[in-house]
């Protein structure tokens, strides 16, 4: 059985629009895995430590038969594929960050997978590509995504490529 699925990318090292857009492309071609949209290219100032270049963000929809462990383990995976180092801090410059935002009729506290994930009411470079993307996708217990960018009150992020009309 397919699932839809919200997956979150950001990146701030090693030409972050070709590493995001590499992936995106990656991401289509994973097994048991469809892609079905992606969002514009995103800049975003970076969280936490302020020393470290701009991070390049965006959100797929696919649709997996994978369960969710198992497609946070492909992800993991593909983010070492990027030369994706694990020793620096929380908030560190990173060359791919791959989050499952969003597993279709999953909800998960668990540490290891929480889902949805926990920022994704947080960031406005998580909530806009998502309304670009799933304008009605309503999130179990935080709720629809113009409410929750409502809520969060923070400006768009600057797009650096528009979505490709071909997606
Ligand atoms: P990050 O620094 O964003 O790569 O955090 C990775 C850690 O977050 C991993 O140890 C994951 O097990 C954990 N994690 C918890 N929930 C999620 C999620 N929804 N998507 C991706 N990673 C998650």
């Amino acid at each position: 059985m397919s699932h839809a699925v919200f997956i979150g990318l950001g990146s701030n090292l090693s030409d972050p629009i070709q590493q995001v857009t590499q992936s995106i492309k990656e991401l289509g071609t994973l097994k048991n895995c469809t892609l079905i949209r992606a969002s514009s290219l995103y800049e975003t100032p970076p969280m936490g430590p302020q020393d470290q270049p701009n991070y390049v963000n965006a959100v797929v929809e696919i649709e997996t038969e994978l369960s969710p462990q198992a497609l946070l383990l492909t992800l993991q995976t593909l983010e070492n594929q990027h030369a994706r180092t694990r020793d620096t801090g929380k908030w560190e410059a990173r060359t791919l960050d791959l989050d499952i935002l969003h597993y279709e009729g999953v909800q998960s506290t668990d540490a290891t997978l929480t889902l949805p994930h926990s920022g994704l009411h947080k960031r406005n470079f998580v909530l806009y590509p998502l309304l670009e993307i799933s304008p009605h996708l309503n999130i179990p217990n935080l709720g629809k995504i113009a409410q929750l960018i409502e809520q969060l009150n923070e400006p768009i992020p600057t797009i650096v490529q528009p979505k490709s009309l071909d997606k």
